[in-house]
């Protein structure tokens, strides 16, 4: 109903007139919410003028449809400068909240900023988003503009945890997390909706509410009714035109469609279902606001940080997950799939969620909630950035500074409450667990190197023995332990601890404690206050189970560089043919395709064969360990790097055709030879197109897909034996096997070019699947991100990742990728250490769930940093020792 020009307490702007269940949903529930508090509410229309996405809504569409049924009072569309008229409509005005402050969305415009709102009047966000958790998108002029909007809130609060951390870096605001509106109401407020709804449902069903339907997608509807036994599947089709797609795509009789969209009629669809699957944010909220076993394939195209937020908080983590590639096999084997699902701990956290975000509510839409930071704002003519006096320079006097207990929880698996004297930190029941975090920031910069001095006043209750007390970074969300204190017989009494601790790395600005270890009977502590000072260097007398003498990856080039033995090498194979490409102390992860590894000593691309043989031959004269790589794809080498002389092949590309006989040499890239052959009517190597790496890695790794491998297109193989004469073998004397040959035995044996024997083929149709094959790798592979193809041999072992629960795990840069699992991908900084202690953690993870012993496909060389593999007795090693003349 259009609004009578009558006074109200609240205004509400958000798109509550957006056409998709999730909006509609999101308002009715703020907006009933406030009410029930006992505020008159205004929902404020959207306002035109602003750029071609704000638009004149039609009056007759599902979202204005709901709001009259459900009784909203609102005002017309208007030009954006009529807004200011409404103070004198409303006193208090709320804006919240998914996506409402995401730059990137072509909607966001001042007035979700309130930027029209009176200074006497109240400006509130609740729950309001900034989209994913990156901070790129935000611009200078954005970010200048919207902060000095946001200093003037008198309550902010944000649904993401890792919002607060934006609204405080980015906004210099403090925000409090809170939960998503449609966490507001009981599930009986939708139940009575539900009951409005014009279409009856019953029996078992599988109901299926996908926002960006594929075939993949319903193709993992369909796997999982039959996984689950369910004969019916029900269609709710994306209420925004989704409907014809829908029709087209599930026009197989296993489907029925839903007959008519409306918020009631999807509520009620949920509510009947015996299971639900989703790729909605709020599709994957509903299935838990009526507790029902649900899976969720996360939307990358609308944001997958959401999901992972919200399960993460309802102790689901990824285990709800399914994948667009999963498969009747995947899901199978996937233990999670049934129609019971444990709901103790989700009610649990949804019942608290609801009360403290009440309460916030309530509190902000009557007395300014962060008082602290208003009082700090008024003070600050420039909030929007912060400037924080190092604290390395306030610590001159010998006073400690106060850290303030501004704690906050990163998923709502604690319950704080208290003041900024005194802070009770409650472990939320059954949330004990890894990765529930909470934390606090110090009061100014941690500099690397120095010696700081934690003292905390507290009451501890756990049974646990120590707690561990981290370093957090604000920022990267990175983390790490900057002591233990011993528990004793001090349990639940007061007492103050001492800490020392220095960080080798800038960033680390909070304090933070694990759930995990607080356990018992009302687990948590009390904090009455916690300072912090600089203290003397010697202070940290431990004795660092790293020695300080460890190498940097620096230090290892400066070393190499100005190695004698090294020089002289590179001279002399400069006097030998100063056309062969020759590079001293080169990193290493400048070629590989994971991106990381450290440098060799000395790095060398021939052309051709010949300057090949000479290299070799003369490394081999003087004692110098050679190693022969090719494109690099299939490696982990080490940060330490590898000593000696590297020589890749990916120079020496040569290939001939006569007749039906293809001759490849070493370097030539396998995707780029199969093409070749296609382009000239040749057939033998199309199963290759997409795989990376060069002929002669493919050999000694027997690279192959499903469809065929490089055995069974190979003739003949020349390689250079270890007395360094070039022989020639034929495919029938080499033993081959899974991603395995010989030539993996005899290191030795240089691969220098291979024959084919090759058919004639169709041109178009084998561009044709050659080119499907390379697409449909880009979908299924995380080819984003730098990888080593698949990090072990099993084709099982993606799913027994997935079913360990390891997808997405990370460790420093390196994760099992949320795509694929078999793939291991950089996210940016990863080291090799990173990527070795993955590999082994996965290993272990998955021979704990299985008893399958996972065999790494990747191949892992070169030296750690600290080198004890000097002492080792592999031959290698021995064998760099004679170079080691540093
Ligand atoms: C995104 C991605 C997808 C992949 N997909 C597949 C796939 O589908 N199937 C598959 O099998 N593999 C796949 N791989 C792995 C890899 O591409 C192949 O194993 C490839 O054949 C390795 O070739 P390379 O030239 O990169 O070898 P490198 O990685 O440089 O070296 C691998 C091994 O081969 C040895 N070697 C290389 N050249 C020679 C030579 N001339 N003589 C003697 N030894 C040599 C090296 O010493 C090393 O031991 C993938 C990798 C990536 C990054």
């Amino acid at each position: 109903m259009a609004a009578p020009e009558q006074t109200y307490d609240v205004g509400i702007l958000g798109w509550w007139y957006g056409k998709n269940y999730g909006s509609i949903l999101t308002y009715y529930g703020l907006n009933r919410a406030i009410k029930e508090l006992g505020f008159s509410t205004l929902m404020v229309h959207e306002p035109l003028g602003y750029n071609g996405y704000r638009v004149l809504w039609p009056d007759n569409i599902l979202s204005m449809e709901f709001a009259r049924r459900v009784g909203y009072h609102y005002t017309q569309q208007e030009h954006f400068s009529e807004l200011p008229a409404l103070n004198a409509r409303a006193r208090t005005f709320v804006v919240g909240s998914d996506q409402l402050w995401n730059p990137l969305i072509g909607r966001v415009n001042d007035d979700l900023f309130l930027d029209f709102v009176d200074p006497d009047n109240r400006r509130v966000a609740y729950a309001t988003s900034f989209g994913n958790r990156g901070k790129s998108k935000f611009k200078p002029d954005f970010v200048g503009k919207h902060s000095a909007n946001l200093q003037k809130f008198s309550a902010i609060s944000v649904r993401e945890g890792y919002a607060v951390d934006t609204a405080r870096e980015v906004f210099g605001v403090q925000a409090t997390q809170v939960v998503d509106p449609v966490f507001l109401l009981p599930t009986s407020a939708y139940e009575a909706l539900a009951d409005k709804a014009n279409v009856e449902l019953s029996g078992d069903y599988l109901a299926v509410f996908y926002l960006d339907p594929n075939p993949e997608k319903r193709n993992v509807a369909k796997a999982l009714a039959d996984r689950l036994g369910l004969k019916r599947i029900l269609v709710i089709p994306n209420p925004d035109g989704g409907r014809p797609l829908a029709e087209e795509l599930f026009a197989d009789p296993r489907f029925e469609i839903i007959e008519e969209d409306a918020p009631e009629n999807f509520l009620h669809a949920y509510r009947s279902a015996s299971y639900v699957v989703t790729d909605s944010f709020h599709g994957t909220a509903f299935a838990t606001i009526f507790g029902k076993p649900f899976s969720s394939i996360y939307n990358t195209q609308r944001g997958v940080d959401r999901f992972k937020n919200l399960l993460d908080w309802l102790g689901f983590g990824d285990s709800r997950r399914l994948l667009e590639s999963d498969t009747a096999e995947t899901l199978a084997a996937n233990p999670g799939l049934s129609l019971e699902l444990d709901y103790a701990l989700a009610n649990a956290r949804i019942a608290e969620g609801r009360t403290r975000s009440l309460a916030w509510l309530q509190a902000a839409l009557t007395k300014d909630v962060d008082t602290k930071h208003a009082a700090a704002r008024a003070s600050n003519p420039h909030p929007a950035q912060p400037i924080q006096t190092p604290l390395t320079q306030r610590l001159a006097s010998p006073e400690a500074q106060s850290v303030p207990l501004d704690f906050k929880s990163n998923n709502g698996s604690w319950a704080i409450s208290g003041t900024a004297e005194k802070c009770q930190l409650s472990v939320v029941r059954g949330a004990g667990e890894r990765g529930n975090l909470v934390y606090c920031h110090l009061p100014g910069r941690i500099q690397a190197g120095l010696t700081y001095r934690l003292s905390i006043d507290w009451e501890i209750t756990t049974t646990a023995n120590v707690v561990s007390l981290n370093l957090r970074n604000g920022k990267t969300a990175k983390f790490r332990a900057a002591g233990h204190v011993a528990i004793g017989e001090k349990r639940r009494v007061r007492r103050t601890d001492e800490l020392d601790f220095s960080v080798d790395k800038e960033g680390f600005n909070q304090i933070m404690m694990g759930a995990s270890q607080f356990k018992g009977k009302s687990p948590g502590l009390i904090i009455h206050g916690i300072t912090l000072k600089q203290a003397p260097a010697d202070a940290l007398k431990v004795e660092l189970a790293v020695p300080n003498r460890t190498r940097t990856f620096a230090q290892i080039i400066a070393e190499v560089s100005n190695d004698k033995k090294v020089r002289d090498f590179h001279d002399h194979v400069n006097s030998i043919d100063p056309e062969i490409e020759i590079h001293i102390a080169k990193p290493l992860k400048e070629y590989t395709y994971n991106s990381v590894g450290g440098p060799a000593d000395i790095l060398a691309f021939p052309r051709t064969t010949e300057q090949f043989v000479k290299l070799v031959k003369s490394a081999s004269g003087r004692g110098i360990p050679v190693t022969v790589l090719g494109l690099f794809t299939n490696l982990l080498v080490r940060d330490g790097g590898i000593r000696g002389l590297v020589v890749s092949t990916m120079k020496m590309t040569e290939v001939r055709l006569e007749d039906d006989c293809l001759t490849a040499c070493a370097g030539a890239g396998l995707t780029e030879t199969a093409f070749f052959l296609q382009e000239r009517g040749k057939s033998g190597l199309e199963w290759a197109a997409g795989i990376p790496g060069t002929v002669g890695g493919a050999i000694v790794m027997n690279a192959g897909t499903n469809i065929s491998d490089i055995r069974r297109s190979v003739e003949t193989v020349t390689f250079l034996d270890r007395n360094v004469n070039i022989r020639t073998v034929h495919v029938a004397d080499v033993s081959w096997g899974k991603r395995h040959s010989s030539f993996q035995e005899n290191k030795d044996w240089i691969v220098l070019e291979a024959t084919f024997r090759v058919r004639d083929g169709n041109r178009e149709a084998m561009r044709t699947e050659m080119v499907q094959t390379v697409e449909k790798r880009a979908r299924h592979f995380p080819l984003d991100l730098p990888n080593h193809g698949s990090t072990f041999k099993w084709w099982r072992a993606p799913r027994l990742i997935s079913q360990s629960g390891l997808v997405g795990y990370r460790i420093g840069g390196a994760q099992i990728s949320t795509k694929q699992p078999g793939f291991f991908v950089n996210l940016g900084n990863a080291t090799a250490s990173d990527y070795e202690a993955l590999i082994n953690y996965a290993i272990a993870k998955v021979y704990e769930f299985s008893g399958f012993l996972m065999e790494p496909e990747v191949e892992v060389i070169g030296e750690r940093l600290h080198r004890y593999e000097r002492y080792s007795v592999v031959k290698q090693a021995e064998d760099a020792k004679s170079l080691d003349v540093r």
